[in-house]
């Protein structure tokens, strides 16, 4: 549950995304119709590679062998509310509708250019793995 609440507390700080390139993900999110395309293949490869990278980040810094596969689940806890945008894209029902209106209200407006902000999120990891190793 911390693991899944922890991403709208990251999400309410400025940062940078990349951006989609297909309709159920980018702009015009709310079209229910998948349809097979280079860019949705192109999205589906980039959302999985950096769903991975963040889990096997988060097991680098943070995990021990014992605590591996707490922080395996607390890091896919974390991940979990994004991809539950795309599948509130495809299928508008509650309670995935008041949780994306949640994420859109709690989401930062102030969106970072990509060195600062990809600079700024390598400080905020920096400094939460000082931190979770100094309490450690
Ligand atoms: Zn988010």
């Amino acid at each position: 549950m911390a693991g899944f609440a922890s991403h709208f507390a990251i999400d309410a700080i400025p940062h940078w995304d990349y951006s989609l390139r297909s309709p159920p993900f980018g702009k015009g999110a709310d079209h229910p119709h998948l349809k097979l395309s280079r860019a949705l293949l192109f999205d589906l490869v980039s959302i999985g590679v950096d769903a991975c990278a963040g889990i096997a980040l988060a097991i680098w810094l943070f995990a021990t062998p014992a605590s591996a596969p707490a922080i395996a689940l607390g890091a896919m806890a974390a991940i979990l509310p994004d991809p539950l945008q795309f599948v509130h894209s495809v299928c508008p029902q509650e309670p995935l509708i008041t949780l994306q209106r949640f994420h859109e209200r709690i989401h930062s407006k102030r969106k970072l250019a990509w060195k600062l902000g990809v600079s700024s999120q390598i400080a905020f990891a920096a400094v939460v793995s000082i931190f979770a190793s100094a309490v450690r």
